[in-house]
């Protein structure tokens, strides 16, 4: 962990930052421009007020990170469709509650009566399960790596002690290839990362070696306001330098290899998989399927019905703010028609939206 800074250190880190974007600037006639990577960023650099403070210096974009707001609309509205089927108790993490369907919120069929149950950990999916033997108990998997051990631990808790009736509905992502992907985007202009804390903790930091290939600064950063000031100062660092790396600034929790048990779960439980992804479509390799070994838990095929999508035409641009082609303000429905208490789009249900993160934008520095 970075030792606290103080006011006055913060200050002249805030004017180095300052003076190395302005050097930028001149030199190549625009900001330079960073993605924070994961949702938990986006909420830090609002929540800290460093976004405000350095707006005009960096323009800052949000990437793909938050997992609920990623999620491709069809596979949300096979998920909340999940509950009309007889017999079925679903579990999830809160925030897909308000997730707007194409036909209805999860939070909504809560109301109507459809047996919904809110976990803080997977596992509690395990014990709904063995209390309710006569009910198929469906746990739904939404998540990056940082997630994704916990789901497994659930899986690895229900063949120990031969549950039979839960199944799990997978929509999984992984990092690499959809940095990849963006890195593809001609019409994405990005100049570095400011790298996932925790998926970095599970996946170590030698996984985004790949980015030495495509000569861009990124840096694994944590949450803290000095964390995330001391990773922009790297950043702008490399970036003006033109010594592009990869910068581990947060490497009391990531190590080189991450978390082993975690590594070793992911492989020998999951195969990569083609995955849907809201603005980008299909990626291959970009999700998980279970390997045939515990394939079983795979929620069964009777229970997914096709829900015809229906593309309701809201004017929600998350797709563009996921992959940093707009900002949130630049929607138009952004705080007029969009609000957290009136969402149009995942981006402003989660907390970890980016549009929900600039609504609660705040100056505290
Ligand atoms: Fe969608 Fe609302 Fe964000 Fe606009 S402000 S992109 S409508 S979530």
């Amino acid at each position: 962990v970075n030792p606290e800074l103080s006011k006055s250190e913060r200050e002249q880190m805030i004017h180095q930052i300052d003076t190395l974007a302005k050097q930028y600037q001149k030199e190549n006639g625009r900001k330079p421009v960073i993605m924070e990577v994961c949702g938990s960023h986006t909420v830090a650099l609002a929540q800290t007020g460093l976004k405000t403070r350095l707006d005009h210096a960096i323009r800052f974009i949000s990437g793909p990170g938050c997992p609920v707001c990623v999620t491709d609309q069809s596979a949300i509205d096979q998920m909340i469709s999940l509950v009309d089927q007889p017999g079925v108790i679903l579990t999830t993490f809160g925030d897909m509650m308000r997730v707007p369907g194409s036909y209805a919120t999860l939070m909504e069929k809560k109301q109507r009566g459809a047996d919904i149950r809110i976990f803080y950990s997977p596992t509690e999916a395990v014990t709904i399960a063995e209390n309710n033997p006569g009910q198929t108990v469906i746990l739904l998997g939404i998540g990056f790596e940082t997630t994704i051990p916990a789901i497994l631990a659930a899986v690895r808790e229900a063949e120990e002690k031969s549950v039979k009736n839960l199944q799990v509905y997978l929509s999984l992502k992984r990092i690499e290839p959809i940095l990849s992907t963006l890195l593809n985007d001609p019409d994405l202009v990005v100049d570095g990362f400011i790298l996932p804390g925790h998926v970095a903790m599970i996946v170590g930091e030698r996984h985004f070696n790949f980015l030495n290939n495509r000569s861009i600064p990124g840096v694994i950063s944590g949450f803290t306001l000095d964390e995330m000031l001391t990773s922009l100062k790297q950043y702008l660092d490399m970036l003006t330098a033109g010594t592009p790396g990869v910068i581990n600034n947060y490497q009391a929790v990531v190590t080189a290899e991450g978390n082993p048990v975690a590594r070793q779960w992911i492989s020998e439980m999951l195969t990569p998989v083609k995955e849907a992804w809201r603005g980008l479509g299909e990626i291959p390799e970009s999700g998980y399927a279970f390997t045939d070994r515990f394939s079983h838990f795979r929620v069964s095929s009777d229970l997914l019905t096709q829900t015809p999508h229906r593309v309701k035409k809201t004017g929600c641009r998350c797709g563009d703010v996921l992959t940093g082609k707009i900002q949130p303000l630049e929607c138009a429905l952004f705080d007029r028609i969009c609000t957290p208490d009136n969402p149009v789009g995942p981006c402003m249900v989660s907390h970890e939206g980016s549009c929900s993160a600039a609504y609660e934008m705040k100056e505290t520095i």
